[in-house]
């Protein structure tokens, strides 16, 4: 086989066996295919895309390009939940304790937040001490022990996505629905799970822009994990608006905190119950949503998965003083409440301008590598479809900058539609795909 054929037979339109794909992504991932190869053959399948099986046979040769877990001595079921990104998407940190207090095993593996997308570890490392960099014996230990553990993707598992990525992020190739559920897949197949809940999010702050390719990114996913045995579920959700009220690390985290404490914003809440219930029915641990959705309250309302959030957090080193008091958590030097400029319906609200301000703000990373201020970001006290009076607080911005707070009050107001007439606040689920 030559490398030079397969990315020819791609760009004039071809279906590849298995034994192309695989051809490309061992040698890619061994060295011995050069990367200006690699990045006119991912160029050839951005223009042409590919089919369903070349999909499954991308997807699993990544998987196998390094190790992949068996969790089977650990647990009999072990579920994992991945959402495609978003602005506000706390929801992992509500989810895992809430399904593991209900008997069912949570190994995850998390990411960091890039661009204006947030991610899970930069949140929970605002706890002071928790570490992220478990190693494969330390995270079977703790999923054993304490039945949840979330780390830092290992760099061990589907190797092959981590280089492949780093070229579709310098080729305008990025944005290919094979390629996206192909990297996501082998990543989520490696680890492990036999359940798979995944959060594909659609709007103004995701990847995807329309419902109609968020149904097809999410109908592939669950179709590559189908057929290679593990139990997969996607929800199609909003994120046309932040989610919940919280944006930025240690703010997040609070929000989380209210949550599993039994508050926290309404829809937030409700979306954490959508995730969960999936996750308990994936694993036979609830009939439908009726029988998940009275266990998940009770587990939200005795506290008890507060007090497994607690148990998590203290296996991973974390300082659960600020579990318990989360006014102990990094805050920002000055908190500045913005007051709305006229009275009306809030009809629109940028996720995309409100997650690139707490970026800009210091929270999120522009590049890979970028070090991020836990404390700082913006906390919305009005989302679409509230009503609102000239001068009523709109939303507060945490800074640890002057000027970086000025210049994010001017981003975050026009991130704001008004309406003199009524709106209805957007659906939070579209759909359940699988
Ligand atoms: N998330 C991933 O892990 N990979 C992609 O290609 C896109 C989003």
């Amino acid at each position: 086989m030559r490398a030079i054929d397969i990315i020819a037979r791609k760009r004039d339109g071809m279906a590849l066996s298995a034994e192309e794909i695989d051809f490309f992504v061992q040698g890619f991932t061994q060295g011995v295919i050069p990367d200006y190869q690699v990045a006119g053959w991912l160029m050839a399948i951005y223009l042409r895309g590919m089919d369903r099986q070349e999909t499954i046979d991308l997807t699993m040769s990544m998987a196998r390009s390094g190790k992949q877990l068996d969790l089977a001595d650990i647990a009999p079921f072990v579920v994992d939940k991945h959402s495609t990104g978003g602005v506000g998407d706390k929801t992992t940190l509500v989810v895992a304790p809430l399904v593991a207090a209900a008997g069912v095993s949570v190994g995850k593996m998390s990411g960091r937040g890039l661009g204006f997308t947030g991610g899970t570890l930069d949140k929970l490392e605002s706890i002071p001490g928790f570490r992220s960099d478990l190693t494969e014996e330390e995270f079977r230990a703790q999923l054993a022990s304490v039945g949840i553990v979330v780390s830092g993707q290992s760099g061990e598992l589907a190797p092959a996505d981590g280089k492949l990525y780093a070229l579709r992020d310098v080729t305008a190739t990025v944005g290919s629905l094979p390629l996206i559920a192909s990297s996501i897949m082998s990543k989520k197949i490696a680890a492990g799970a036999n359940g798979i809940v995944l959060d594909v999010k659609v709007g103004h702050g995701a990847f995807m822009q329309t419902e109609e390719e968020a149904r097809s990114l999410a109908s592939l996913m669950v179709d590559i994990g189908k057929r290679v045995g593990r139990k997969v579920r996607a929800v199609i959700s909003d994120m046309d608006q932040p989610l919940g009220n919280a944006v930025g690390n240690a703010l997040e985290l609070k929000e989380a905190l209210d949550t599993l404490r039994g508050h926290g914003p309404a829809d937030f809440r409700k979306h954490c119950l959508t995730v969960a219930s999936q996750m308990l029915q994936l694993a036979g641990q609830a009939e439908d949503d009726t029988d998940a959705e009275a266990q998940l309250k009770e587990l939200l309302n005795s506290q008890q998965a507060l007090a497994k959030f607690r148990e998590w957090i203290a296996a991973q080193h974390g300082d659960v003083r600020s579990v318990d008091d989360p006014e102990l958590l990094p805050a920002a030097r000055f908190q500045r409440t913005i007051p709305a400029p006229r009275s009306g319906f809030v009809a629109g609200l940028n996720a995309r301008e409100v997650g690139l301000t707490s970026m800009l703000l210091g929270g999120g990373r522009a590049k890979k590598g970028d070090s991020i201020d836990h404390a700082v970001g913006i906390v919305l006290q009005a989302k679409v479809g509230d009503r609102v009076i000239e001068g009523e607080p709109l939303l507060t911005i945490h800074a640890n900058d002057e000027a970086k707070l000025a210049g994010a009050r001017q981003r975050l107001l026009s991130a704001y539609e008004w309406s003199e007439e009524k709106v209805s606040p957007p659906p939070l689920l579209h759909q359940t795909v699988g």
